[in-house]
């Protein structure tokens, strides 16, 4: 596919001089692509001085590209500690949210903060030290399970990718694989479902062990087990971390301290599950759509079983 940005020759020479074969990988391409901008290293930020892990969005209006606006007068806090789940319909701009915490992005205007420092005034890499990303869909480099693992922390021990493995639920998966925690994974190795690589992200974000944590829920359809699974894991790893969860599934927000229920990119609702139902307003219709749903897949799947 063609990347439509202009890239300082520099970083295109960094990645051939990587390369070996002079083919670009496009996970180090975007890797590399991830590393502050010249004028942002040139303007030496100091680094996030991590305190408590409150993050606020404050009338963030943002766009990809001039003249279609994506968010708008975006403003919602979440305290330290706390879950803030985010639903709404597919484009309403959830996926954008948790891009530009993670400053892919940065917003038109307004601000984003953590601990009251603004995100485009700290150093990128050490904004990103404290915030593991789980995204939607986990792209995997060409290389070890226990390596795409270990990226979380690199210097890992291979006991502690194991352990991270295991509280991710993926250890028994990898285990039975070709050559375990050895085994090539992505384009020239073993191919992973969605739900087993954002397994791996997980892993790689318990490994990271970040104050902060972003999880982009995988649309992928997964089995009911592996979303239970899944589930219990983001239980777990959101317990006493600052949590964005982009959530498509609303069985995934129930227990969130506060939902965002944006639409065409403004929050039009928020509040606990409790109040939203109560609301009986577009958090309400979602939900007794998907449980109307379930229901039918369950009706579909006991006749299905019957003889
Ligand atoms: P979904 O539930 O389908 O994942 P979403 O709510 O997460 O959707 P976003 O991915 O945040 O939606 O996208 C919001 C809008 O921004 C969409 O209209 C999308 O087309 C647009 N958009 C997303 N990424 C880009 C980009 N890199 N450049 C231009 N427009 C983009």
């Amino acid at each position: 596919y063609i990347i439509q940005i202009s890239l300082p020759l520099n970083t295109l020479g960094m990645v051939f001089r990587q390369s070996k074969d002079a083919i670009i990988n496009a996970e180090r391409l975007f890797a590399l692509l991830d590393t502050p901008p010249e004028a942002d290293e040139a303007r030496q930020l100091p680094p996030l001085d991590f305190k408590r892990g409150e993050v606020r969005f404050e009338s963030v209006d943002f766009s990809y590209e001039p003249g279609r606006q994506i968010l708008w007068n975006v403003d919602f806090r979440i305290p330290p500690g706390a879950t803030v789940a985010v639903v709404g319909g597919s484009g309403s701009g959830k996926s954008t949210l948790a891009r530009l915490l993670f400053r892919f992005y940065e917003p038109d205007t307004g601000r984003i903060t953590i601990d009251d420092q603004d995100l485009a005034g700290v150093d990128q890499k050490s904004l990103r030290a404290h915030i593991g990303m789980v995204p939607q869909d986990t792209a995997l480099f060409n290389e070890t399970v226990a390596y795409n693992i270990a990226y979380g922390r690199p210097g890992a021990s291979m006991a502690e990718i194991i352990e991270a493995a295991r509280a991710a639920r993926i250890h028994e998966f990898i285990n039975a694989l070709p050559a375990q925690y050895d085994t090539m994974v992505g384009e020239r190795g073993v191919k992973l479902s969605g739900g087993e690589r954002q397994r791996i992200a997980i892993a790689r974000a318990i490994l990271k062990n970040p104050p902060i944590l972003i999880f982009d829920e995988a649309t992928s359809a997964l089995d009911t087990m592996a979303e239970r699974a899944i589930q219990t894991e983001l239980a777990q790893l959101s317990r006493d971390r600052t949590t964005l969860i982009i959530a498509h599934r609303l069985s995934t927000v129930v227990d969130a301290d506060e939902i965002l229920v944006l639409d065409q990119g403004r929050i039009v609702e928020r509040g606990t599950h409790e109040a939203l139902l109560a609301g009986q307003g577009m958090y309400a219709q979602m939900w007794n759509l998907q449980l109307k749903q379930s229901e039918l897949e369950r009706t579909s799947r006991q006749l299905s079983r019957q003889p």
